[in-house]
């Protein structure tokens, strides 16, 4: 493995990435990274206090005019060489990734860390396509033109599930646009993301581009999002968290983007390939430890197939293999912690109660975060394990008669993330693409994402794009310009105000 290297060693210099270099936290409280596979820590460092905030917000403004000032051109070129530093190190890249989070190093290698790489590369190219629109005569008297304009610092909060891509999320498309930006990744976490700010800087960012700051939601995270100089939030993380970022955002009177939670529906007509839905649950509910915001949590399966179905998923479970993360066959791996778990074990112990759990429902005697794949029948539409986001590797399956009631149940949660509709009737999916109301339906598949794509949220789950050209639209301010072609003193729309010719 020789990807592997000393976390403690790496990250000597602290956990706080400002102006273009590790530095120490300054609050006094300190925090450990766990590797959730066997409970150990792997680094204990000093979280970011609001001075600490205060310095990476003062680094982010006084890079600003120099990289706001930079040419597309040039914008592109530097992010043309940030991917080739990503890719050089994709190696070390999946193994911290793999350490801090429990993530199978197949997915890591295969999704994680190629997807940044390409996200990278993305808005290398699309930092040269920013438009306006074409400039025109509005008016016989006048030419205007937009220009769209970066904002200024960004400040952006991410979560634990996918620490590299929620980073690359946040960061590419603003720098992109001529914003930068300080990043503040869950305490959790914070590995890979200091990791990809390094790499920036080694592509030629000019220092005070990136900045990370480590610190506790409450403390840190409150104030990056009350910032004065803070023009922009952009917020990926739960939706209870969500709101009270938003309160603070909109009282300081910010441009704010939010990508809250999800609990995606999974809609199987009666002539679906059943083979195929049945494959797609299992590796859509159980991709990183069901710990993804657009995971397959809530199946309903027309009644001809639904006995069928269940057995099938069941089947397909029991031969998902838990374990070592870094084992190439491992598919399955922890969760985030031991806190996790718990939460997750806790909402399937409660739905004992009033549902049937078919398959798994508990964690493997070892010292890991782990919870073996689990499947729920029977369970009342406003239960909690059908409302709420459970976060783990929980899929509940429930049967439908009409398609008219398979769309009203995939609706009927507060959220709007994902969805996914599974037929052979392009009529059938076709109504279920315009009347499932997320951000994103899938038509007999579940999961894939494209950096060309937007991603983002309906309803509870937030509203604004990332990846694709549509996220500069968040990270960009639009400016009407509008000039006078007459040069003549009096003009005709005065006599309005003074004067009657
Ligand atoms: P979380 O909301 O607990 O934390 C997210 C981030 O917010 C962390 O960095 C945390 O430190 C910070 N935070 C916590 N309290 C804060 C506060 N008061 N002010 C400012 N920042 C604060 O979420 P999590 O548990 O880290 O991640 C899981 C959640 O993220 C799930 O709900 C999941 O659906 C969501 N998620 C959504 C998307 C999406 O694209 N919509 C993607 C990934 C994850």
């Amino acid at each position: 493995m020789g990807n592997r290297f000393q976390v403690r060693d790496r990250f000597e210099q602290g956990a706080q990435f400002v102006d273009g270099r590790l530095r120490p936290g300054t609050s006094g409280s300190t925090h450990t990274v766990v590797d959730p596979a066997t409970g150990n820590g792997v680094y204990d460092y000093e979280l970011a206090s609001t001075a600490d905030v205060d310095t990476a917000v003062a680094a982010a403004k006084a890079a600003f005019p120099g990289w706001a000032g930079a040419t597309p051109g040039e914008r592109s070129d530097a992010l043309h060489r940030f991917a080739g530093v990503l890719a050089e190190r994709a190696g070390e890249f999946a193994y911290a990734e793999s350490l801090q989070c429990g993530k199978p190093i197949k997915l890591s290698t295969e999704f994680d860390v190629p997807g940044t790489v390409d996200n990278t590369a993305f808005f290398a190219g699309a930092a040269r396509h920013l438009q306006g629109q074409s400039a025109g005569e509005y008016s016989a008297d006048h030419t205007s033109y937009v220009r769209r304009e970066p904002i200024g610092v960004v400040g952006s909060i991410a979560p634990w599930n996918y620490p590299l891509q929620m980073a690359a999320w946040k960061v590419l498309p603003a720098i992109a646009a001529g914003n930068t930006i300080v990043l503040k990744p869950a305490e959790l976490t914070p590995l890979t993301s200091l990791m990809f700010a390094q790499a920036a800087t080694e592509a030629g960012l000019p220092d005070g581009v990136v900045n990370v700051v480590t610190g506790a939601g409450r403390t840190a995270g409150e104030h990056l999002v009350g910032h004065p100089d803070v023009a922009m939030t952009s917020f990926t993380g739960s939706t209870a968290v969500g709101k009270r970022v938003a309160e603070i955002a909109t009282s300081t009177v910010k441009r704010l983007h939010l990508e809250l939670g999800g609990k995606a529906p999974f809609v199987v007509f009666d002539d679906a390939d059943l083979d195929a839905a049945v494959h797609g649950a299992v590796a859509a509910s159980l991709i990183n430890t069901g710990q993804d915001c657009t995971a397959a949590t809530r199946a309903y399966v027309q009644r001809p197939l639904y006995e069928a179905f269940v057995s099938g998923v069941a089947d397909l479970m029991a031969t998902v293999r838990l374990g070592d993360p870094f084992d190439p066959a491992t598919d399955l791996g922890p969760l985030i912690s031991h806190a996790q778990r718990d939460r997750v074990a806790g909402f399937v112990d409660r739905a004992r109660g009033y549902a049937r759990v078919v398959t798994g429902g508990e964690a493997p005697k070892n010292d890991g975060a782990y919870y073996r794949p689990t499947l729920i029948t029977g369970a009342p539409q406003d239960s909690e394990v059908v409302q709420a986001e459970i976060f783990g590797p929980v899929l509940v399956v429930l049967p439908f008669d009409s398609d008219d009631e398979g769309i009203a149940l995939a609706n009927d949660t507060p959220y709007g993330l994902a969805a996914s509709a599974w037929s052979r009737d392009v009529y059938r999916t076709g109504r279920a693409t315009r009347e499932i109301k997320a951000g994103c339906v899938w038509v007999n598949d579940h999961i894939p994402i494209l950096s060309e794509m937007p991603h983002g949220g309906y309803k509870a789950s937030g509203f604004g794009k990332d990846m694709s050209a549509y996220s500069f639209e968040e990270y960009t301010q639009v400016k009407h310009v509008m000039y006078d072609n007459t040069a003549v003193a009096a003009k005709d729309w005065h006599r309005t105000i003074f004067g009657d010719r």
